[in-house]
């Protein structure tokens, strides 16, 4: 039989479950985004109807366009791509949440008087400066800017486990990361952090957002 989209939703849903089990904690306070980056609308829509709500991609063009093309549907689009700061004033247009604040510029570019974004500060927790994310001796300068522009909310810290790291590890070095922040903003304490391959170990150490791509909508297209 051949495996479908609820097939594996289900198998995740009850992964997730499990994690959270183990962990101790309330399913209540971990989202499941759903990242449908290089899929169809089709399958967003196939998701709807499984009762998923959150989604994200990760390019600003691919967002947009799907975001207008879905517009009838009780959609919350999360922003986890890099970002440009010309294109992150754009992606507050249908952006709910943006993963991935990670320079000064960005940060400016989505100040406003008029509306409010939610958003999580991305850490490196690598030493490559090519990976998305603040370096680590930077991340409380950066919150401390977040924290005096108008119009953003900081709900956290997010992270990329690193190749080649147990991600559990990784992980708890975020979770010191998000003790940093809280230091700095009480309510700032989610934590986007887990993927197809590490959710559980991104739950045992606290995550309150996880993005789960693959797990669930199967293999990504190859870009035609
Ligand atoms: C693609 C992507 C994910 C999901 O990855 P999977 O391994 O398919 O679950 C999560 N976070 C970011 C930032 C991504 O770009």
């Amino acid at each position: 039989m051949t495996e479908t989209v609820r097939d594996r939703l289900d198998q995740v849903r009850a992964g997730v479950a499990e994690a959270a089990n183990d962990a101790g904690r309330d399913l209540s306070g971990i989202t499941t985004v759903v990242i449908t980056k290089f899929h169809p609308v089709s399958l967003v829509r196939e998701l709807h109807a499984l009762g998923v709500r959150d989604f994200g991609e990760n390019r600003h063009q691919d967002a947009q366009a799907k975001a207008a093309e879905l517009a009838d549907l009780d959609l919350t689009w999360h922003f986890v791509g890099q970002l440009q700061s010309k294109k992150a004033r754009q992606a507050a247009g249908y952006a709910r949440v943006i993963h991935s604040l990670d320079r000064d510029s960005v940060v400016d570019a989505l100040a406003s008087d008029e509306r409010t974004i939610d958003a999580f500060v991305q850490l490196n927790l690598t030493s490559d400066a090519a990976r998305g994310g603040v370096p680590d001796d930077a991340l409380e300068a950066l919150v401390e800017r977040v924290a005096r522009t108008n119009g953003i909310r900081l709900l956290g810290v997010m992270a990329v486990a690193p190749l080649g790291e147990d991600p559990r590890a990784a992980f708890a070095r975020l979770r010191s990361a998000s003790d940093r922040v809280r230091a700095i903003d009480p309510s700032a304490g989610f934590i986007s952090a887990g993927m197809s391959g590490d959710y559980r170990e991104a739950i045992l150490e606290g995550a309150t957002h996880l993005r789960i791509g693959s797990a669930i909508t199967g293999n990504r297209p190859t870009r035609g």
